[in-house]
């Protein structure tokens, strides 16, 4: 089993690489790599990327800053991160387009349901800037909803970890990983953390399922992509 389009969420702090903010150019070429794999061999590939490397909304709201006006900015911090993203992609050799949730035509195309599709059709990977355009979101939700409406077999939620596990496995030796992993666990254990509760209270309510995975392993994102078992699968 091959998945014919999946949404990979790339968060900021991937992004960054060995570094505490900004964008790492060698994280960012070797992910474009594993992405050009997988968009060879004829899987369509929407990203959705976070902004955390930059601006969080939450983070950044006070002093006089609204919440509304710093979940503006975190918005900008993901163009920010898709317009380099798209540039790295495509000097990779990977046809790209950039599609943004906020009005900035200037600067890419502006997220339409038929032009997505269309793109994604010919074979395009389509990288989603502005989450979901809306505050009081997280690109996480984003990503969700986005596969959902684009009809994505599955959300591949890159981590820095091989998957879930039942506490956090860099406090705990005796951390115990799970190959699969059903929504209620998922959204009713505490200790358990994948997504924030309203991307996995989407993905239960509408069965989408998401594969918790670390993209740094070689061939990472072609596995997923051909089913195999590596991280967690959430269904
Ligand atoms: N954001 C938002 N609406 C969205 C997506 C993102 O308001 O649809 C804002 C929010 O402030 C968020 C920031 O953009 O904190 C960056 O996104 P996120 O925190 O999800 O990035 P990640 O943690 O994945 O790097």
């Amino acid at each position: 089993m091959t998945y014919k389009r999946v949404l990979l969420k790339l968060s900021g702090e991937q992004l960054a690489g060995q570094y505490e903010t900004g964008i790492d150019p060698d994280f960012a070429h070797w992910i474009a790599k594993e992405i050009k794999k997988v968009a060879d061999a004829g899987t369509q590939v929407v990203i959705m990327v976070g902004g955390g490397n930059l601006v969080r909304g939450a983070n950044v709201a006070g002093n006089g800053i609204r919440r509304v006006t710093a979940d503006h900015m975190g918005m900008l911090a993901t163009m920010i991160n898709a317009l380099a993203l798209t540039d790295i992609m495509e000097s990779e050799g990977v046809k790209t387009r950039c599609l943004s949730n906020i009005f900035a035509e200037q600067v890419a195309e502006p997220f339409v349901h038929r032009l997505a599709n269309k793109h994604l059709e010919k074979g395009r990977v389509v990288v989603a800037a502005g989450g979901i355009g809306r505050p009081y979101m997280t690109t996480d939700t984003a990503a969700v909803a986005l596969a959902l409406e684009l009809d994505c077999e599955a959300v591949l939620k890159a981590t820095k970890v091989d998957g879930v596990y039942d506490k956090d496995p860099n406090k705990h030796d005796d951390a115990v990983k799970f190959d699969n992993l059903g929504f209620e666990q998922a959204v009713a254990d505490a200790d358990i953390k994948i997504m924030d509760k309203a991307a996995i209270g989407l993905a239960m309510e509408q069965g989408m399922k998401v594969v918790v995975f670390n993209p740094m392993e070689d061939d990472a994102i072609a596995k997923v992509v051909e089913g195999n078992d590596i991280g967690t699968t959430i269904s």
